[in-house]
């Protein structure tokens, strides 16, 4: 007799990693999803779903979430350059002469990069949140968008007028999965009463808000000698450092800032690799383990990195701090995949929705396909190397089948939802357009 269906989807005979607090991991076991949820999580679950698949002792993770990136459309440009020279010379002169369509284009690209490389959630602080958004609700990927504000220079990004009418006009267009914050750009490029008004803002909409902070040291000493205080500080007087915020970098830090971050309950993502690019410095990630800050990974931007891979950031977080703090026992694999996952869902503050298998929890969740020269040889439970072939030997190209909200994405790494054969053409077209309108390569000195 076949099985009564009473759910939407069946994941079987998965090798499930759970991420949850106890760190659970099942050998064999199915995930069953109800309306977005998972409903259970058990050895053979006899109900059918509507949908099956056979994840054949692979592994099955949470999505991973990329918590600080930028929907670009460009990468390979303005390579091997100091950040503001990188910035000011080449970043904002472009941004400056971005328009919808670019970042339409953009977004095709980038959101068909993150479904094939696992991601199920993304933070996207740029320019014309609403195209990025547009390609989001087709996607099917959890975002959160963050209009990216620059006060100065102006117009090379978006302002607190137009982040406001961002939200008004999506703030419940698909409110369980497209979320909106404010993003200011950083301390430097704003002015702190746009940190005051945003906090304020925040609080009544109830979201939350990102911004960039102490990436550089020149912008470090910058803000010191422009308002007297770190950054950290001068976003504390202005009400703008609480559990509503989530900062990238934070690389250059005192201990009592550290200490004020993990007292105030703000959410810190770590970039290694754009760190690493831009030589910006290497960010106090075990000081800021031990003073309990929240912690995520991010991948910054196809610009400063120049891919989305998360395993890729995750394995160089963990080498980074190891080589840099001469410990080899610093950032083992699971806490780096802890990051990855449920560390940057906190940054996002949802913890309680994403980033573990969990019932109850929406169903977010990748199937990586184990039986790689790569990844072998893989030992079974219960002394297993599965964290340490994922974290240390994985990529975003391992990842077969990627599902958010019980909706299948990818599967058999063929994206269902973006058609990107369809876009590249366009990509091609849309950046040499926006290379053109922003005279990029006479600013790189490569046009006579
Ligand atoms: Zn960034």
């Amino acid at each position: 007799m076949a099985a009564e269906i009473a759910y939407d989807l069946v994941v079987r005979n998965g090798w499930v990693i759970t991420m949850d607090a106890r760190g659970t991991r099942h050998a064999s076991a199915d995930i069953a999803v109800k309306n977005g949820e998972i409903a259970e999580i058990g050895t053979m679950i006899e109900k059918g779903g509507i949908e099956e698949i056979d994840a054949k002792s692979n592994v099955v993770l949470p999505g991973l979430v990329d918590a600080h990136m930028h929907m670009t459309l460009l990468r390979g440009i303005g390579d091997d350059l100091p950040l503001m020279r990188w910035l000011y010379e080449v970043m904002f002169p472009k941004d400056a002469q971005i328009q919808a369509h670019h970042i339409r284009a953009a977004a095709i690209m980038n959101q068909s990069e993150l479904i094939q490389g696992g991601v199920t959630t993304f933070l996207d602080i740029f320019r014309f949140p609403e195209e990025s958004a547009k390609i989001a609700e087709q996607s099917g990927l959890r975002g959160v968008f963050c209009p990216q504000i620059i006060d100065e220079p102006a117009g090379a990004g978006e302002t607190l007028q137009s982040n406001l009418a961002f939200i008004e006009a999506w703030h419940d267009r698909v409110p369980e999965r497209l979320y909106t914050w404010f993003g200011p750009h950083a301390p430097y490029s704003n002015f702190p009463e746009t940190y005051r008004e945003i906090a304020k803002y925040a609080e009544q909409l109830d979201i939350g808000y990102h911004t960039h902070l102490c990436e550089t040291k020149d912008e470090v000493q910058q803000i010191k000698e422009k308002y007297g205080k770190s950054s950290v500080r001068l976003l504390d007087d202005v009400g703008a450092l609480g559990p509503r915020l989530s900062v990238a970098h934070a690389v250059h830090l005192e201990p009592e800032e550290i200490h004020l971050l993990a007292d105030r309950g703000v959410g810190v993502v770590h970039n290694p690799t754009s760190n690493m690019k831009l030589a910006s410095g290497v960010a106090p990630i075990p000081a800021l383990i031990n003073a309990g800050v929240k912690l995520g990974l991010g991948t910054d931007s196809n610009l400063s990195n120049n891919n989305l891979d998360m395993f890729e950031e995750m394995r160089l977080a963990a080498f980074l701090h190891k080589l840099y703090w001469n410990d080899p026992a610093l950032l083992p694999c699971e806490q780096v995949l802890r990051m990855a996952t449920i560390g940057s869902a906190a940054c996002l503050g949802m913890d309680n929705l994403i980033g573990s298998l969990e019932v109850g929890k929406r169903a977010d969740l990748i199937i990586m396909d184990m039986h790689k020269p790569h990844l072998s040889p893989l030992l079974p439970e219960p002394y297993t190397n599965v964290i340490e072939q994922i974290v240390y030997s994985a990529s975003a190209s391992d990842v077969m089948t990627t599902i958010v909200e019980g909706k299948i994405l990818m599967h058999e790494r063929k994206l269902r939802t973006l058609d990107w054969e369809a876009a590249e053409a366009d990509v091609l077209r849309e950046a040499q357009d926006l290379l053109k309108r922003a005279d990029t390569w006479r600013r790189l000195g490569r046009m006579e």
